[in-house]
């Protein structure tokens, strides 16, 4: 086969498993790690950075093409509804696989008392840090949430990546501008963000020509930066827990894709594999977003002005792997720390895990922040953190394919459903013509 017809993603697959098999021969020198963070961390970095350099240019671009070319503003609110309806709906769903795995399996029964205690003197630090980033969110107002969407300054919003759903905000304002003023005055300024949107996809291609190389030094650091492997046996049952409601997860949205959109499960994995395998080496579904954009437009044929909307709304509040996995952890530490849940307190889980799993930020380890809020409501012990401190970053980067996953499944559906309504409109007005 010729080296340029190699799938990408088993391009990146050979960067991933070099980068494991790397770390772990290099783990065996004294002078191994820091050969490791002095010489290939460094292009990880480099790699993620360049990612996440285009995410904010390319929401606004495609965001604000996108919503100005529905060119009607009841088109823009249907897609928005059926978005927003279908995320939620997605998470709950997300969050009752996992009670119910966790309430069956009783990962946090087989803990020994011991190995609690070593666990929670081992983390300690670590939780204390994390509890109090959460308590900072908690204790704002219940409206705060929507009052953040609103930013005060645009060049605020996008100097920072965590500001996504702002700068979303602003783009939507523009579409809908565009939209509401006459075309002859519209048309340089859409013709302006197409002409954008078209460099950042091209930036993409560009970017992802190195991803290979981006991922073999990610996996690389990871496996020089990991816990000791009796960590993982002894959160074994647990970790075993959350990773089969992932795979739970991934088949519902094989179905899903299948029984709304008639594409085989198969295809559709196929055609966002490239963004599985970049969400599990970055464990951020903002810095996949790009290529996650990438691969529904031109893989799986979803019209751009869809995926610009569903994707980065997706990225920024359906996270279904992290609300399943928040769901697993809150029980999970209750049955550690011997405490039985009545059927109210878990029904209360399944609302604060939706919720904090829709706040957490795309990044690395905002599940963990969040899941403070989801323990300090069910009245579990937030210093249980420490337990599950040390296994997070694999389950993090487990849990954010499936919400990369979650986003590419709905707006397969979303595209689906509007192309459908659109030539239910076209026949109508054929219809009337006639
Ligand atoms: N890393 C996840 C994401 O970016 C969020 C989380 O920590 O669960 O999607």
């Amino acid at each position: 086969m010729d080296k340029k017809n190699i799938p990408m993603h088993w391009k990146i697959l050979i960067g991933m498993s070099l980068g494991v098999f790397l770390g772990l021969a290099l783990a065996q020198f004294e002078w191994g790690p820091s050969f490791v963070r002095d010489w290939i961390k460094p292009f990880g970095n480099i790699f993620i950075n360049a990612l996440k350099l285009i995410a904010v240019p390319l929401i606004l671009a495609s965001l604000i093409k996108g919503v100005s070319d529905l060119k009607d503003l009841s088109n823009l609110s249907k897609m928005g509804f059926r978005t927003v309806f279908t995320f939620v709906l997605t998470t709950i769903v997300a969050v009752c696989i996992g009670l119910l795995l966790v309430n069956l399996i009783k990962p946090g029964a087989s803990i020994s008392e011991e190995t609690r205690l070593d666990l929670l003197s081992s983390y300690e630090t670590e939780a204390s840090t994390n509890i109090s980033k959460a308590v900072v969110q908690q204790e704002t107002g219940p409206l705060q949430g929507i009052v953040d969407i609103v930013p005060e300054n645009f060049m605020g919003a996008a100097a920072d990546n965590r500001n996504m759903l702002q700068v979303i905000f602003f783009a939507l304002m523009v579409g809908v501008g565009l939209i509401l003023i006459p075309g002859d005055t519209a048309k340089p300024v859409k013709e302006f963000f197409d002409g954008l949107n078209e460099v950042i996809l091209k930036m993409i291609d560009i970017i992802m020509m190195a991803a290979p190389v981006g991922v073999f030094a990610l996996l690389a650091t990871l496996v020089i930066d990991s816990p000791s492997l009796d960590l993982f046996a002894a959160l074994g049952m647990y970790a075993f827990t959350v990773i089969l409601g992932l795979l739970l997860m991934i088949g519902v949205y094989g179905l899903m894709v299948y029984f709304f959109t008639r594409r085989s499960p198969l295809s559709f994995f196929k055609g966002i594999a490239p963004a599985q395998l970049l969400a599990f080496s970055t464990s951020s579904s903002a810095a996949t977003l790009p290529v996650t954009m990438e691969r529904v437009t031109e893989h799986l044929g979803v019209p751009k002005e869809v995926a610009s909307f569903v994707l980065p709304v997706g990225a920024t509040i359906n996270m279904d792997g992290t609300s399943l996995y928040q769901a697993v952890a809150a029980v999970f530490i209750a049955q550690a720390f011997g405490l039985d849940l009545s059927l109210g307190t878990q029904l209360g889980i399944i609302l604060t895990a939706t919720l904090a799993s829709i706040g957490s930020a795309a990044v690395p380890g905002a599940g963990m922040v969040m899941l403070v809020i989801v323990l300090a409501q069910a009245g579990i012990p937030e210093a249980g953190l420490a337990l599950i401190f040390g296994i997070d970053r694999p389950l993090d980067m487990c849990r954010t394919v499936v919400n990369v996953s979650g986003d590419a499944a709905v707006s397969s559906l979303v595209a689906k459903a509007v192309v459908s309504s659109d030539k239910l409109a076209k026949a109508q007005l054929e219809e009337v013509q006639v």
